[in-house]
């Protein structure tokens, strides 16, 4: 083994060193931030095997035009001359149609089924992150959504994974003490869900006791190569050398790849959330409001409503109508609660790493030996996280993947 740097300490970065370390790597982590945030800390916390469409899926196109005429929907592309974004946006076009989508089906389930089975490990290592295995329900109100959401659920029947279509009452008797105003719902038992923040901050903490060198403050501002490897990396005006590094910057990533000399495609995907009491401790399961496209996590004696995907550049505008799109929703689905536009101060939000074909890139980059991407997680980082980890030190150390990558190539667009 070797020295090994990763940059980014999102949930990715911190995975990826996990199973470095554990597999003998003496690992150096390097970060911009100060790790008290990024997009893996306010997120829903859901484990996803039920995700195995694309955000990249038939009927998105003619659904985002639509939404993008609406200040309060839940998904928004800011239309500009930007290069990046266009070029995005054509890839993006081109995975939006059935055949791409049931290609990508299998690859998700798998790492999303590996990722969900780690976890199960990794909390007996760090300690209690809120794992709780009792699936994900997905609320509906209008017959229509309801059809899409029955058709999903036989995909993942048929794909293997452990499913119930539910009705009103059925669901009820799941969340009983819950007052829910839905047509129906269906039950992802495959799923589950987790604390982020907790999982963040024990993840830290176990790999700073492991030795894992985590240097904040520290944005990679140079990468130096020569003859298709790294040599080094300038980062805080200093230069630091490994004998592998990973690529694992989150929506900064294709910044990062310029610095290499190499493209990936990604664009941010903006999503907010915020705390709401749940003074009765009524919500134990999370679930995903269809029409509204909000996610509802249980988490602490709190509950955190989660939504919108703004494709943008990364910036740090709050679009209030579109939380008030996410506060209003909720009594719909949930009649007794009303909680009130929280304040600016109490609104996160992160910035979802989207490839345009909804997949994560994992693999070897092919103009630089010594480096590995882990990066363009999009909605799913959380979900896959602990895979993404364990198929990256797999490759570092030239053992055979734990399941099939070819998917997830870093180098599909080059
Ligand atoms: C509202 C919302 C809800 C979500 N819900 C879920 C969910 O329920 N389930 C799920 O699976 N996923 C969910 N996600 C998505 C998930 O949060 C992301 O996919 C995941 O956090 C991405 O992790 P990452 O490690 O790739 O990126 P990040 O967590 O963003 O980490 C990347 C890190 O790289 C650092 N960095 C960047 N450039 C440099 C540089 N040059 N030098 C050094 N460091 C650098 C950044 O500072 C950052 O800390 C949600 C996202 C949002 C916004």
């Amino acid at each position: 083994m070797g020295k090994a740097i990763i940059i980014g300490a999102g949930i990715v970065g911190l995975s990826s060193a996990y199973y470095l370390q554990q597999s003998g790597w003496e690992v150096t982590i390097l970060e911009k931030g100060d790790l008290s945030d990024n997009c893996s800390f306010g997120n829903a916390g859901m484990i996803v095997p039920s995700h195995f469409v694309p955000l990249a899926a038939p009927g998105m196109i003619e659904k985002g035009i639509k939404w993008m005429f609406d200040s309060k929907s839940p998904f928004y592309v800011r239309p500009s001359l930007n290069f990046d974004l266009a070029g995005w946006g054509l890839k993006f076009m081109k995975s939006a149609n059935r055949e791409k989508a049931e290609r990508a089906a299998v690859p998700l389930r798998d790492i999303s089924l590996l990722s969900k089975d780690l976890y199960a490990g990794l909390t007996k290592d760090i300690g209690d992150f809120g794992l709780t295995n009792n699936g994900i329900l997905m609320l509906y109100k209008t017959d229509k959504v309801g059809e899409e959401e029955l058709h999903i659920a036989e995909q993942a029947r048929n794909l293997g994974l452990d499913v119930a279509s539910l009705s009103a009452a059925e669901v009820q008797t799941l969340q009983p003490d819950l007052k829910l105003d839905v047509l129906g719902g269906i039950h992802y038992r495959c799923d589950a869900h987790l604390n982020p923040n907790q999982l963040m901050a024990l993840m830290q903490k176990y790999l700073l006791a492991k030795g894992v060198k985590i240097i904040k403050n520290t944005e990679v501002t140079k990468i130096i190569h020569e003859k298709g490897k790294i040599t080094s990396l300038l980062a805080g005006g200093k230069q630091y050398s490994a004998n592998h590094y990973v690529l694992a910057g989150g929506s900064w990533s294709p910044e990062i790849a310029k610095r290499a000399g190499f493209k990936i495609p990604l664009m941010p995907g903006k999503g907010y959330s915020f705390l709401v009491d749940d003074t009765a401790k009524n919500m134990h399961i999370a679930a995903l409001l269809c029409e509204a496209k909000v996610s509802v996590t249980p988490m602490g004696g709190k509950i955190r409503f989660g939504g919108t995907m703004e494709i943008d550049a990364v910036n740090d505008r709050i679009n209030i109508n579109r939380v008030k799109g996410i506060v209003e929703s909720i009594p719909k689905y949930f009649p007794g609660m009303h909680p009130a536009l929280p304040e600016t101060k109490d609104i996160w939000y992160g910035f979802r790493p989207c490839s345009p074909d909804g997949l994560p890139y994992l693999g070897n980059s092919k103009s630089l030996q010594n480096l590995t991407v882990a990066t363009g997680h999009g909605m799913m980082g959380i979900s896959l996280g602990p895979a993404t980890g364990k198929l990256v030190s797999e490759l570092i150390n030239g053992q055979s993947p734990s399941m099939d990558i070819n998917p997830f190539s870093a180098n599909r667009y080059a």
